[in-house]
C-alpha cells in the first residue's frame, strides 16, 4: 500500500508552525510497513485541496489528510473532499452527541457552528475524537482509503493509533523488532549490513541518534508464525555481525540497561563528573527505581573540589593537568572509596568551545572506571558543540559500564 499525507493549513505553509504531523505519521506508517510516497502541504483554500486530492488519488492508495476539520468556515477538508468525489454529507447522530457531551464535560456552551463538525460524508466511518471536537473520517472510494484527522497533534496521534491503524492493517500482521546499538556510527553499520539492507521482508532501517543508532526490522505477512520467523532470522543474522555494539533488543535507553544490570547484580554505583557537569547522574535519575543502585553523583568542576571531594592528588593535577588519564583514574578511585560503592565512574575533559590546545584539543575526554578489583581510564575525542560533546561523553561512560557489567 502506497500512502500520501496531505497537511491542510495556511499556518504550515507560512512557516508559523512546524509540520510535526507529517513527521509522526510517516514514521508510524513505516513502522507498520506502509510506505509513504509523498508529503503535500496546502493552504486552507478549496482549489488547492481539490487539486491535491486529485493528484493524490492518481498516485497513492491511502490518503491521510490532517487539519481543516474545525468548526469555522475556513475548515473545509471534509466539504471539499465530498464535493470533489460527489459524496453527500449527512448529520452523524453519534458524532453530534459526542460533540455535545464534550462541551458538557467542559462545562462550556457549544457554539452553533460546532454542529457543522458532526456532518460526515455519507457512508463514512466515524472516528471518535475523545480529546477534541473535530471527528475523524474514514472512507473507501474506488479502492482508495481516505482518512481525515484533526490538525492538533495530540488528537491526531490518539486517533491514528486507536482507530486508523486497526483499519488499515486489517488482518495483515506487521511486527517490529528494534535493535539498539551504541559505539558504532551509521555508515559503519550500513557497510557491515550492506547486503542485508535491501531485504524487503523484513525491511531494515537505521535511525541514528547522537552516539547511538537504532536498527528497526519490520516483518509483514498474513501468517504470524512466518512473520515471527522472518524477524527472528534477520535479528540473528544482524546480531552475529555486530553483537559487541548491541545493548538492547527492547527499544530502551542505555541508562535503563545499566540500571537494570546493576540491580540484577546488586551493585551500587557512584559518579564523579567534571566536564559532563552532572549529565550522567541526571540521565540515571530519570530511570524510576534508580535509588536502589545509585549511591551518589557529585560534580567536581574545579581542581580544588577534585582534591577536597574525591582526594585527587594535588601533585597529579600539577603534573598531568585536570584533563588527564591520571586524574580521571584518581577521581573514579576517590569516589569509589568515599561512597563505599562497587563501581564508580568519572569524567574529565574539554567540552569547548574554548580551552583546547594542540596537545589537549576540544572534545578530549577521559572516562575513569573503578571497581573493587581494577581501575582504568579511557581517552576519547568527540566532535561537535559543547552540548554534543557532553552528551557523547555521558553515552561513552554508559557504554563502558555496559561492557564491564
Ligand atoms: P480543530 O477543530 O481543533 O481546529 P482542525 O482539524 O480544524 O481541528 P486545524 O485548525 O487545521 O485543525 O489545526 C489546529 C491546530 O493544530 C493548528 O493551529 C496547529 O497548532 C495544529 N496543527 C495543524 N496541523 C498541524 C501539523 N501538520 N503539524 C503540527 N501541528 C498542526
Amino acid at each position: 500500500m502506497k500512502a500520501e499525507i496531505i497537511s491542510v493549513g495556511t499556518e504550515l505553509i507560512l512557516g508559523n508552525i512546524l509540520n510535526t504531523n507529517t513527521y509522526y505519521l510517516s514514521k508510524r506508517l513505516w513502522e507498520i510497513g506502509i510506505e509513504v510516497l509523498y508529503h503535500t502541504s496546502i493552504k486552507d483554500e478549496p482549489k488547492f485541496l481539490e487539486e491535491a486530492l486529485n493528484i493524490a488519488l492518481g498516485r497513492a492508495d491511502l490518503l491521510i489528510f490532517t487539519g481543516g476539520l474545525g468548526p469555522t468556515s475556513d475548515d473545509m477538508t471534509k466539504e471539499v473532499i465530498c464535493k470533489t468525489l460527489g459524496i453527500d454529507m449527512e448529520l452523524n447522530k453519534e458524532a453530534e452527541k459526542d460533540i455535545k457531551d464534550y462541551f458538557y464535560s467542559l462545562n462550556r456552551p457549544m457554539s452553533g457552528n460546532n454542529i457543522k463538525q458532526a456532518y460526515l460524508p455519507k457512508g463514512a466511518q466515524y472516528l471518535i475524537n475523545e480529546i477534541g471536537t473535530a471527528p475523524g473520517v474514514y472512507i473507501e472510494n474506488s479502492g482508495k482509503k481516505i482518512i481525515m484527522l484533526p490538525g492538533p497533534p495530540k488528537e491526531m496521534k490518539l486517533m491514528f493509533n486507536k482507530y486508523v491503524i486497526p483499519l488499515i492493517k486489517q488482518d495483515y500482521i506487521i511486527k517490529v523488532q528494534t535493535i539498539n546499538t551504541i559505539g558504532i556510527g551509521e555508515s559503519s553499520l550500513e557497510t557491515i549490513l550492506m547486503d542485508l539492507t535491501s531485504s524487503k521482508n523484513p525491511t531494515i532501517a537505521t535511525y541514528p541518534k547522537e552516539g547511538q543508532v537504532d536498527i528497526k526490522l519490520v516483518a509483514k505477512g498474513y501468517d504470524e508464525d512466518k512473520v515471527d520467523c522472518l524477524l527472528k532470522e534477520m535479528k540473528e543474522r544482524i546480531s552475529g555481525r555486530i553483537s559487541e555494539y548491541i545493548y538492547s533488543y527492547k527499544d530502551e535507553k542505555i541508562e535503563e540497561v545499566i540500571v537494570n544490570k546493576l540491580k540484577r547484580k546488586k551493585l551500587k554505583i557512584a559518579i564523579c563528573e567534571s566536564c559532563t557537569g552532572g549529565l550522567i547522574t541526571s540521565k540515571l535519575t530519570k530511570i524510576p527505581g534508580v535509588s536502589e543502585v545509585l549511591e551518589r553523583g557529585i560534580v567536581t568542576y574545579s581542581n580544588k573540589s577534585k582534591v577536597e571531594e574525591v582526594n585527587v592528588n594535588k601533585t597529579t593535577l600539577d603534573k598531568y593537568g585536570a584533563v588527564s588519564e591520571e586524574v580521571a583514574l584518581e577521581m573514579a578511585q576517590g569516589i569509589l572509596e568515599k561512597a563505599g560503592v562497587d563501581i564508580a565512574v568519572s569524567t574529565t575533559g574539554i567540552a569547548g568551545p574554548t580551552g583546547g590546545s594542540n596537545k589537549k584539543p576540544i572534545g578530549l575526554v577521559y572516562i575513569g572506571i573503578a571497581t573493587r578489583n581494577s581501575s582504568y581510564a579511557i581517552k576519547s575525542i568527540f566532535k561537535g558543540d559543547r552540548e554534543s560533546i557532553q552528551n557523547r561523553a555521558a553515552l561513552k561512560a554508559f557504554d563502558e559500564l555496559r561492557k564491564i557489567l
